[in-house]
């Protein structure tokens, strides 16, 4: 594609981005098309999938009465046919095709060629794109090309439109206060009824909630003040920078300066203010405004003056937050919402007011998903079409087995799920008898389940719920919490809390585990392919005073205690492990010669997350004691799959084959060489993926709390020659939704249908 036309393309898509209605874009679209293609007619032909119809929503040339009119069968027509084959149709003589359907009202008549292209998003047809000529000769394969890019760069504004519009974008626009339905991906299971609360990062106008002005007056004080803000602090870096910037690089805070001027953006904020917006989202509409007129010039002068315009708003936006905390307080139903909400932020909320949390980023395994877990909250996250800004305070049901969210739902939906809840506390009830069972399968085989902690909550639950030992003690989460690396000693007093919990009984410390999706608010490792980057021990290794720090502080927590296991992140390579047990040593001896104690030496492992170390685990047994999968990401680095990626977590599952038979050969390995095998991934807490593991062979289960007591019954109800047979039979599968059914099954045909969570579908 030529330079030019990749600018024409991303004018077109920039344009029709900023749009405020789906109809303003599709006549965006259908108009600058025609121009950039110099074609007689442009028309888009979106799918009504209630009634299974194409309706002609815009066009250039065609008769414009006929937009919402005129409508095709699926099937029906040439845009049928494109719509059916999922493929273009090029003609240079429409009317001669079999499958051409002619409709006066459109006027079409006169038009030759033909050129539909189908509009797909996920795998799905959302539409058809046709553009026509009177001229009878095919179009271009660059024409082709072209329309192509577009449309795949159009269909994510047509997916969202419809999502937020519920598809009544055919016939009324759309409104919040409709009851909607929106899927995302399971997080934490279980089902909750609330209000959605926004979390948002401050001084961030994309992600400023619409929000009904609580009083006119207060929001046209705090916009004065704001602005008043805004204009001493240009006046003053003004003043700071004259002796280090021309007078016509400071030109432009004259002009954010004329821009503030009281006839200027305030005036148009005070307008929709008065038409009842609070501050905040009047400030975000009046920039975004401007940002679209700026994005269509064609001047790159003038366009590039968008981030300007966008660090002004930025600007009074945080100037009006500063003044408003923002947030409103959390209520004991509240359902959080955010596009992406981090761990740190999710901690530092009273868990108990939080009834469920939706995202409209990440997925299933990402670090906040697996906390709100631990902490029983039921999560759906990669909702990619939530219309976060738009449903502030609105009621919602979250039913997170499903990842299902429904919004302003109708009376017996809510009904449905409050009979729901109670069955799932019924459930959670008759599960409580499992805490003090002992963990054996019934031909007599015992399990150790242990359990993942991290905060001090999972630490109480994991004690209650009869956990024999923590398998994974995720360190970072206590870095998350703080402003800075905590010190030796806070460190040391954290761990030691930890491991007198569990004293007598195995505790497995991870070191610092930072990078990928989980940053330190106080250091954060900006990068390109982040999972792929200086995260686990690459980092550690290269900032020897944390690690260090790290490892005297668990060594002086396990005085007395003696139950100390260390366990390393992310390891790739020998090399790793050889530096690593050299600073355990020094550490070591250094340690008890300051204490004047005798310490016993941890035992040390790694976590199997890196493909390599499936490979060499010949090599790395002479070195450790014991391994531990961390399925989470040996799953992402296996199968190429980003653990947090919404768009392919259909293709991320722990009963992939190639998963399965990596971990029964991976067991078969470590037991040759004697070394222990456990697992600490999302997957030993699955009941379902939990009996396969048993049956492979490995010595411990370790899972979130809130896993324990469904995976203990699980085991307490499947012989172990029952395992072995599923095992054996699954292994033979090679498709992971087929071993998923399969093993669902025999749970429901024995007497565990309860443990299966997506048992409980609700048909809406
Ligand atoms: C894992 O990768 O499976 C694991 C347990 O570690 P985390 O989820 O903390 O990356
Ligand atoms: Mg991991």
């Amino acid at each position: 594609m030529s330079n030019m036309q990749l600018d024409t393309l991303r004018r077109i898509v920039q344009e029709v981005n900023a749009a405020v209605s789906l109809h303003e874009s599709l006549d965006i679209m259908v108009n600058q098309i025609s121009v950039a293609m110099d074609v007689d007619v442009c028309s888009i032909y979106l799918l009504d999938e209630r009634n299974q119809r194409y309706v002609l929503m815009a066009t250039k040339g065609l008769n414009p009465e006929s937009v919402g009119s005129v409508s095709l069968q699926v099937g029906e027509g040439l845009v049928g046919l494109v719509g059916q084959r999922e493929e273009i149709v090029n003609l240079d003589n429409a009317a001669q095709h079999e499958r051409y359907a002619y409709f006066p009202e459109t006027g079409e008549e006169i038009y030759n060629s033909f050129l539909g292209v189908p509009v797909m998003y996920r795998r799905k047809v959302m539409g058809v794109l046709v553009v026509q000529n009177v001229e009878s000769q095919d179009f271009s394969e660059a024409a082709e090309s072209f329309l192509v890019t577009l449309c795949a760069q159009l269909s994510g504004v047509i997916a969202h439109a419809h999502a937020v519009g519920n598809i009544d974008v055919f016939r009324k626009p759309s409104n919040i206060s409709n009851y909607k339905t929106f899927q995302g991906v399971s997080g934490a299971g279980g089902v909750a009824l609330g209000r959605a609360i926004i979390l948002y990062p401050a001084a961030d106008l994309s992600s400023v909630p619409e929000r009904e002005a609580e009083s006119i007056p207060d929001e046209l004080k705090l916009l004065d003040h704001a602005v008043a803000n805004v204009r001493n602090e240009i006046q003053s870096l003004d003043e700071k920078m004259q002796d280090s910037l021309m007078s016509e690089e400071r030109a432009l805070f004259s002009v954010f300066l004329r821009m503030l001027d009281e006839n200027a953006l305030p005036a148009e904020i005070k307008e929709l203010i008065r038409d009842g917006n609070w501050a905040q989202g009047a400030v975000k509409k009046v920039i975004d405004k401007h940002i679209a007129l700026f994005a269509q010039m064609e001047d790159d002068y003038l366009r590039e003056r968008v981030s300007d315009l966008k660090d002004l708003g930025r600007r009074i936006l945080a100037s009006l937050q500063e003044a408003d905390a923002g947030h409103r307080e959390l209520s004991s139903d509240s359902i959080l919402i955010g596009d992406e909400i981090s761990t740190a932020a999710l901690v530092e909320l009273p868990m108990d007011k939080i009834a469920a949390i939706v995202t409209s980023e990440g997925a299933a395994n990402s670090h906040m998903v697996i906390v709100a877990r631990a902490l029983g909250i039921p999560t759906v996250v990669g909702v990619t079409e939530l219309p976060i800004n738009t449903i502030d305070d609105v009621e919602m049901i979250v039913d997170a087995y499903q990842g299902r969210v429904f919004v302003n739902p109708p009376r017996r939906l809510r009904q449905r799920y409050k009979e729901i809840q109670k069955e799932e506390e019924q459930i959670a009830k008759d599960l409580k008898q499992y805490e003090t069972k002992e963990t054996i399968t019934p031909d007599g085989v015992p399990v150790r389940l242990f359990v993942n902690t991290g905060l001090m909550i999972d630490v109480v639950r994991g004690v209650q719920r009869g956990a024999k030992g923590v398998g994974l003690y995720r360190s970072e989460i206590p870095f998350m919490l703080r402003d800075r690396f905590p010190g030796e000693e806070e460190q040391r007093a954290i761990y030691r809390q930890q491991l007198s919990h569990f004293a007598n009984k195995p505790v497995t410390m991870r070191t610092l585990d930072i990078g990928a999706d989980k940053d330190l608010p106080y250091f954060s490792i900006d990068e390109e392919n982040s999972a792929l980057g200086w995260r686990g021990l690459r980092f550690t290794l290269d900032h020897p005073e944390i690690f260090s720090a790290q490892i005297r502080a668990m060594l002086k927590a396990s005085i007395g205690l003696n139950n100390l296991h260390i366990l390393l992140p992310m390891v790739t390579s020998v090399s790793e492990v050889e530096e690593v047990l050299y600073l355990l040593e020094r550490d070591w001896v250094a340690v008890q010669e300051e204490e004047q104690v005798k310490i016993n030496k941890p035992k040390i492992g790694i976590m199997v997350e890196v493909p390599s170390v499936l490979l060499q685990i010949d090599e790395f047994a002479p070195l450790v004691d014991f391994f531990s999968v961390g399925s989470n990401d040996l799953i992402q680095y296996l199968l190429a799959v980003d653990r947090n990626n919404p768009h392919v977590s259909s293709v991320y599952s722990h009963f992939h084959p190639a998963i399965l038979r990596a971990l029964c050969r991976l067991v078969k390995e470590c037991h040759k060489y004697e070394k222990p095998i456990s697992i600490c991934g999302e997957m030993a807490g699955d009941p379902l993926s939990a009996i396969l593991l048993m049956a492979m062979g490995f010595n411990t289960l370790s899972m979130s709390s809130s896993n324990i007591l469904r995976v203990r019954k699980a085991i307490c109800h499947v012989p172990m020659s029952d395992a072995q047979e599923l095992l054996d039979h699954v292994l033979q599968l090679n498709n992971p939704l087929l071993i998923k059914s399969w093993l669902e099954y025999y749970f429901k045909n024995h007497g565990l249908a309860d443990m299966v969570k997506t048992n409980r579908l609700v048909s809406v």
